[in-house]
């Protein structure tokens, strides 16, 4: 069921949960800022989600109230993350689904990064 963006944060969201250690997860990166992980069910033969370990619901929240020293210690996360996995070479994609109608499903911000693969065109 995709979440409304506007929500207020959930601080028992899935993610909320794998950031204080309380579900296990399948940590490739974790600094001040950011906290990477395997996705559960990869749709590519790399996909990893980047998540910031503020509370913000979407990448709107993030961008409306976060500090800019968390915007640019995550921003800069999610390029080590792909860089140490190797994909900036063969090339990679990144994605963010904010809201309902893009579909997501977690309300805890998450960057996928999807590669290992020719990805094809863009969908929308
Ligand atoms: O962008 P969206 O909210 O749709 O993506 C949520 C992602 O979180 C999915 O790719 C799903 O497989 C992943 N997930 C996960 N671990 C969980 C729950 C969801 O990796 N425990």
């Amino acid at each position: 069921m995709p979440i409304d963006a506007t929500q207020p944060y959930d601080d028992g969201n899935i993610f909320a949960r794998i950031l204080r250690n309380e579900i296990p997860s399948s940590r490739v990166y974790e600094d001040e800022w950011a906290v990477a992980f395997h996705d559960i069910a990869p749709v590519a033969p790399q996909h990893i989600l980047v998540i910031p370990r503020g509370a913000y619901v979407s990448w709107d929240d993030f961008t409306a109230r976060g500090s800019d020293a968390e915007i640019a210690g995550f921003v800069r996360a999610v390029g080590h993350v792909a860089r140490e996995a190797g994909l900036v070479a063969p090339g990679y994609r990144l994605l963010v689904n904010i809201g309902g109608d893009a579909g997501q499903e977690v309300p805890h911000l998450h960057v996928h990064i999807f590669g290992g693969r020719p990805l094809g065109p863009m969908l929308a």
